[in-house]
């Protein structure tokens, strides 16, 4: 008994110090060493935002050695993910669908099951001031729309319950039905297909996923709830680390003139690579970076 007058369980060494309810995380995904620049600055934007919640980054053996030792600065738990090599039944059943590959090690989140509740994020995404109210206010499964088709949700930013059970029908959905669009987002909205008419609490604000690039199809929104934004996603076909900077000039050599406000986004992110991630990255060559 505790001083609350509690009654506490007799832990062997195998159980968590913790209760399982106690403990929350984000987590981010790579697959190689360019996504993990951008679980990086994600993580340094999270520590930078004061979260007091556990990060962790999900990687594949594509990742060199030295970004492991990087990525295990700035996260608590770099998870190694095999997916191909594993011998369950449900994974040889997803072997026929190898277009599904990324998709997969991402659905990986939910067997995280040290974790009561999670968050996830792309690795594109930044966080631009604490956002550990998610934890609070949301549950599985709870995320935002995605500007593309609004019915959908946007699979970049995620609130969710780990558990192998779930993971399970995702894994067996993903091999009988495979994804719309090829990608988790497909999966995720016809597994969660309740989400655009269901319950209106699991629609997460725009201000936790708001897409750096489509400012300019409604700029008056975002000049009036541009202070509100915590989380921005850089999605689409060019991400921040793939813009020409020069790392010793610390500035951006492409013309960025055209973009117009999003330029200022871009600066962000590349702000908290300079300040908080390039210090901690000497053991990596970054020449051989698009950057
Ligand atoms: N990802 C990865 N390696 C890849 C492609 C994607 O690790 O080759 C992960 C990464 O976390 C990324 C997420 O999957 O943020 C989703 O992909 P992306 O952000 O490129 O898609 P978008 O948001 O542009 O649709
Ligand atoms: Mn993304």
């Amino acid at each position: 008994f505790d001083d609350q007058g509690e009654m506490h369980h007799v832990q062997g060494p195998h159980h968590h110090v913790h209760k399982p309810e106690d403990r929350q995380a984000y987590v981010t995904l790579a697959t190689n060493d360019t996504y993990a620049l951008g679980c990086l600055t994600l993580g340094e934007s999270l520590k930078r935002a004061a979260t007091t919640k556990e990060l962790v980054v999900m990687i594949t053996r594509h990742v060199s050695d030295a970004m492991v030792r990087c990525l295990e600065k700035t996260f608590d738990f770099v998870q190694l993910f095999d997916v191909m090599d594993s011998a369950d039944s449900a994974n040889l059943a997803m072997l026929q669908r190898p277009e599904l590959g990324v998709t997969l090690t991402k659905i990986h989140c939910w067997t995280l099951t040290d974790f009561d509740k999670a968050v996830f994020l792309d690795a594109d995404t930044l966080v631009l001031r604490n956002c550990d109210e998610l934890f609070d206010q949301y549950g599985e499964f709870s995320a935002a729309p995605d500007v593309g088709w609004p019915d959908c949700f946007n699979s970049g930013v995620f609130v969710f319950r780990p558990s192998i059970r779930t993971y399970k029908s995702l894994l067996h959905f993903a091999s009988t039905n495979g994804s719309f669009d090829g990608g988790d987002q497909g999966l995720l909205n016809s597994f969660f297909h309740e989400w655009p008419r269901g319950d209106i609490k699991k629609h997460l604000p725009f201000i936790y996923n708001m897409v750096a690039s489509i400012i300019y199809t409604y700029t008056p929104a975002f000049k009036r709830f541009a202070g509100d934004v915590k989380i921005i996603h850089f999605l689409g076909p060019t991400k921040p680390w793939q813009w020409n900077f020069d790392v010793h000039d610390r500035r951006m050599i492409s013309d960025l003139g055209h973009l117009g406000e999003t330029a200022d986004l871009l600066t962000l992110w590349w702000n908290v690579f300079i300040s908080r991630v390039l210090p901690n990255t000497s053991e990596i060559q970054l020449t051989g970076f698009p950057l």
